[in-house]
């Protein structure tokens, strides 16, 4: 009897076990979270200060992914070292087809789809620009391709998961009535920044990028590129730099110093300061910054 009763407990915890989420970024952690909560367990494999195209895989990627139900990435190759992780981890669930992948990208409008390909033009994303969750708009299409996701590896909380996903949704068509009216108050709205990340959030609350610090995507800037990029902020009056923490500071320092801008920098990714504990958290600190 105690040997059944002891089954019986065993089976039910089993059975009531969240469902294992690995996710690329801390960001997609948060919304995973939003729509799974307490049906799930995520976590990210990079960290919140970490450049979202340079992550170098250690071990204990490999068997986070091994014992995941759900990989979880942005796509458009901006995470390539994930997949390096899923090939060395083994784990059949999360291979690309299988319900297991998703990309929180599938079905996203993207800007800047070259033309060309070549490596001579540096870090270029063939299937276009990939920082899209800068834009909240695009948010609310990452949450629901990340809802389906879960419905598909536990259809049994389809009602719960997409209940959440609408609460969701409607915050963030909330919170942008009061980001749009903090953009609309920046009066010059015009940025140089350093990687090519910010062109969604530029698009969506009427920012103007002239220009990025870096030569091409992925290279630091050369002497000849800092002065031409000096030469057009003075043109053009740009006035702000805008750059993810985890860049080098020095060759926005040398332009400030020459073009009377400030420099700007911020997190891009959830949990990288304090402040940004979540998604809603992050796009107000970074408008805040730029006011
Ligand atoms: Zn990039």
């Amino acid at each position: 009897m105690r040997k059944l009763v002891l089954l019986l407990v065993f089976a039910q915890t089993l059975w009531a076990l969240p469902i294992k989420i690995i996710t690329t970024l801390p960001v997609l952690k948060n919304i995973t979270e939003e729509i799974g909560q307490n049906r799930v367990s995520v976590q990210s494999l990079a960290e919140p200060s970490q450049d979202a195209h340079f992550v170098q895989p250690k071990p204990t990627f490999m068997k986070k992914v091994r014992e995941a139900d759900l990989f979880i990435e942005v796509g458009l190759e901006l995470e390539l070292w994930g997949q390096k992780v899923i090939d060395s981890a083994g784990n059949p669930k999360v291979q690309i087809g299988q319900p297991g992948r998703v990309f929180a990208s599938a079905g996203v409008p993207t800007l800047e789809i070259p033309q060309v390909l070549s490596r001579q033009l540096g870090d270029v994303h063939p299937y276009g620009n990939p920082h899209i969750w800068l834009d909240p708009v695009l948010v609310k299409k990452m949450a629901k391709n990340i809802c389906a996701g879960l419905v598909a590896v536990d259809y049994e909380g389809l009602a719960f998961y997409e209940k959440n996903l609408k609460t969701y949704q409607d915050k963030i068509d909330q919170a942008l009535v009061a980001w749009e009216k903090k953009a609309a108050q920046i009066s010059n709205k015009k940025l140089v920044t350093y990687h090519r990340s910010w062109s969604y959030f530029a698009k969506r609350f009427g920012f103007e990028v002239l220009g990025q610090i870096e030569v091409k995507p992925g290279i630091p800037p050369t002497p000849k590129h800092r002065d031409e990029i000096i030469l057009l902020m003075k043109e053009a009056g740009v006035k702000t730099i805008l750059a993810e923490l985890f860049y080098d500071r020095t060759p926005s320092e040398y332009i400030a110093k020459r073009t009377d801008a400030k420099i700007v920098q911020v997190p891009i990714d959830v949990g990288a300061v304090p402040e940004a504990k979540d998604y809603f958290s992050l796009i107000s600190y970074i408008l805040d910054k730029l006011s």
